[in-house]
């Protein structure tokens, strides 16, 4: 069996969609050091719903569930305005 496991899978995809964006032509002018990259994923995630599981089983099936274009697409919209919001007003502390 396992190890039991504590995880916001809607975390670990937008941390991921963070990345990928910021990575994108169409975001070059947004600061992507790690201290604005998180503070995007925490503004992002304050705005969506959370999807916590326990095991690598239902991990797999929160992907599955959050992997749909409608979510992906929300999850999307929600990161775009954070990257404007913190774009607007950088927080990294160099
Ligand atoms: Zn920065």
């Amino acid at each position: 069996m396992s190890k039991p496991i504590l995880l916001n899978v809607t975390e670990e995809i937008v941390q991921g969609l963070v990345r990928f964006l910021l990575h994108s032509p169409d975001y070059q002018t947004f600061c992507d050091c790690d201290f604005c990259q998180m503070n995007i994923s925490a503004d992002a995630l304050n705005h969506l719903p959370t999807y916590y599981v326990s095991t690598s089983a239902a991990r797999e099936e929160a992907y599955l569930t959050l992997k749909t274009p409608e979510h992906i697409e929300l999850i999307n919209k929600k990161i775009i305005v954070a990257i404007h919001t913190v774009g607007k007003k950088p927080n990294h502390t160099i």
